[in-house]
């Protein structure tokens, strides 16, 4: 039976037994006061439940219902289920947001939110660092009182801008940053930020390179040219003796150009993910190779050492080591005027192996230090070109080093002498039994 009618059932009976009490006591008059009894009654109580439902109406989310029996018991119960539905669904909601909040952190981009003034309503971490803000201090602040850039501003004042805009970060000196806004319900919109300093950078590498190898290549190329036209326009006329020169200096140019070419491939081939070849390097070998190589590069004209007091053996590939500490040694040689000494030096030590190449030559100033390594980075560009150079030999030996763990050490003193010191870890020596 459903609440309601047993409710009505029951004040049917409390009316009938108060109307047949009334009347036996005083008739008519005794069963009127009666029935008023009970209707004020079951009216009172009625109100009451009202007005404790009221008050329960008015109390924070989650307040337990009022207790009661018959049809209240049932309108609350069927609150309490409401109510805990919308806990329910309120919790799912939530667990909801934290999940898009968390997905929306970990982005790798910067993630503001803006609403329809412009103003910062949320952020992530990595657009608080890009953009140099503070996710609690400025909420709610309009972006554009924090962010003054121009270029923003005006990127910013479109309606819905198209496509994405480049800003050299005034915020982050040198920091670069891709911005993207996406309009999206009421007004609101999300401002995307990336930060591409790295990319434009290698952007900027990848252009430097091809204009410096195209430069390199046109120097010897238009030498080439020349000569060529020389000749052929005064083959006849011009003494065979001369003609030859010409063909000498062309060939020269012609070796030049190979050995760029033959440089930039192996510094292609570095650059391949693939890791070095593991093979037992027959140290005493390579080293006396180097040594050879240097005196003939030398033709006598500076004395040459090697002290080899090293382990037998290092694990890596020899064509490239060969290559790498050809390089340090050659480089000795053409930076060191006649009459000068180099030493070559193979060691071990506590925490693996180290190559020297000690040399008495012109030395470097300290300000082109760091950048030595860095292709075409030459501290004399006559010098290097007259010797044979190419100025990708360091970039050559650092990648090789780094492809074995291995670390390249300066130290030099202008009109004194360089030193250059491959550090090998322990982890590469090979002990031969
Ligand atoms: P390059 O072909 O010009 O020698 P490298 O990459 O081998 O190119 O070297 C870069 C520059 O470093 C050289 O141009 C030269 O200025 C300097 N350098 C390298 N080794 C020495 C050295 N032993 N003494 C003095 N300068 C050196």
């Amino acid at each position: 039976m459903s609440p309601v009618l047993a409710d009505l059932i029951r004040a049917g009976l409390w009316l009938a037994l108060a109307t047949g009490l009334g009347w036996l006591l005083d008739h008519a008059v005794g069963a009127l006061i009666a029935v008023l009894i009970v209707t004020v009654y079951l009216v009172s109580r009625h109100l009451w439940h009202l007005t404790q439902l009221i008050r329960w109406a008015k109390q924070p989310v989650g307040t337990e219902t009022p207790s009661a029996v018959g049809t209240w018991s049932e309108a609350y119960a069927a609150l309490r289920r409401r109510a805990q539905l919308g806990a329910e669904q309120r919790e799912e909601l939530g667990k909801l947001l934290d999940r898009f909040r968390q997905a929306a952190e970990v982005m790798p981009d910067g993630v503001v939110i803006l609403d329809g003034h412009r103003n910062i309503e949320w952020m992530n971490a990595h657009a608080e660092l890009a953009l140099n803000l503070n996710s609690t201090r400025d909420l709610g602040t309009p972006i554009t009182y924090l962010l003054r850039e121009p270029e923003f501003l005006d990127y910013l004042g479109q309606s819905y801008p198209s496509g994405s805009l480049i800003l050299r970060s005034a915020r982050r000196l040198g920091q670069t940053l891709q911005i993207q806004l996406a309009p999206f319900a009421a007004g609101r919109s999300l401002l995307l930020v990336r930060d591409v300093t790295q990319i434009q950078k290698l952007e900027t590498m990848r252009r430097d390179f091809v204009a410096n190898v195209s430069h390199e290549l046109r120097t010897p190329l238009t030498v080439v040219a020349g000569f060529l036209e020389t000749a052929a326009d005064g083959l006849a006329d011009l003494p065979s003796d001369q003609i030859h020169q010409f063909l000498d200096m062309a060939g020269d140019q012609a070796k030049r150009m190979q050995r760029l070419i033959e440089d930039l491939l192996t510094l292609a081939t570095l650059e391949t993910d693939a890791p070095p070849q593991e093979e037992s390097i027959d140290m005493h070998k390579l080293l006396a190779e180097v040594r050879d190589e240097a005196i003939a590069l030398s033709g006598g004209r500076h004395t040459i050492e090697l002290v080899d007091t090293g382990p037998a053996a290092l694990r890596g590939s020899y064509k490239e080591l060969r290559s790498a500490l050809g390089n340090l040694a050659s480089n000795a040689v053409r930076y060191t005027q006649s009459g000068g000494s180099i030493t070559l030096s193979w060691g071990g030590k506590a925490d693996g192996a180290a190559f020297a190449v000690a040399d008495t030559g012109i030395g470097i100033d300290a300000q082109h230090l760091p950048r030595l390594t860095e292709r075409f980075y030459r501290v004399d560009r006559g010098r290097s070109r007259e010797t044979g150079g190419t100025g990708l030999g360091l970039a050559i030996v650092k990648h090789v080093l780094e492809r074995h763990q291995a670390r390249l050490e300066i130290s030099s003193e202008p009109g004194r002498g360089s030193t250059f010191v491959a550090v090998f870890p322990e982890r590469r020596v090979q002990t031969v039994s």
